[in-house]
């Protein structure tokens, strides 16, 4: 169980992420949580920083996806904005929707990676798909889904346990 709950990384945040060594490690495609990893809790703005990042991501040739398990008018304009694909209503961490993000974006569980801030869905799912996981800190803990707060409560118990085993490097 902690296995696949257990990230392959951990970063503060996305631009700490250097897409060019994911380049040379083989990496084409990478899938995105939207909530707390790209944007704050059901917000269609994207802080600057992102913004750039995303560029340097296209620069390097890396194709995105958006997992999410909200629905389009959520996602779409986010996605628009970023110039990347997406998958909506996506169950997150049931499998399908991360089989839908790799077909779209025609890659496959070893040269994608799945970014997100939550350990019982973005990571979970991921890891029981045969995937890497990255996990970020969310950008903000102000303003959550309900569920999601619920799932906080056992992610910091769990994180806990599963801290010393993320390696220092992907
Ligand atoms: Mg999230």
């Amino acid at each position: 169980m902690l296995k696949y709950l257990t990230p392959n990384a951990y970063y503060e945040n996305l631009a700490i992420i250097d897409p060019a060594q994911l380049v040379t490690l083989g990496i084409e495609g990478l899938i995105f949580d939207l909530d707390n990893t790209i944007t704050t809790w059901n917000n269609l703005e994207v802080e600057k920083d992102t913004l750039e990042w995303f560029t340097r991501l296209h620069q390097a040739g890396i194709k995105a996806c958006i997992l999410s398990n909200n629905s389009m008018p959520r996602i779409k304009p986010v996605a628009d904005m970023l110039g990347i694909y997406f998958v909506e209503k996506a169950k997150k961490p049931f499998l399908s929707g991360y089989k839908r993000a790799l077909a779209v974006m025609g890659t496959n569980t070893q040269n994608t990676i799945m970014i997100g801030d939550q350990l019982f869905t973005d990571i979970w799912g991921a890891k029981r798909l045969g995937m890497k996981g990255i996990l970020v800190k969310p950008i903000s803990l102000e303003r959550e889904f309900m569920g999601t707060r619920f799932n906080r409560f056992w992610e910091r118990r769990i994180m806990k346990a599963v801290h010393k085993r993320i390696p220092k490097e992907l």
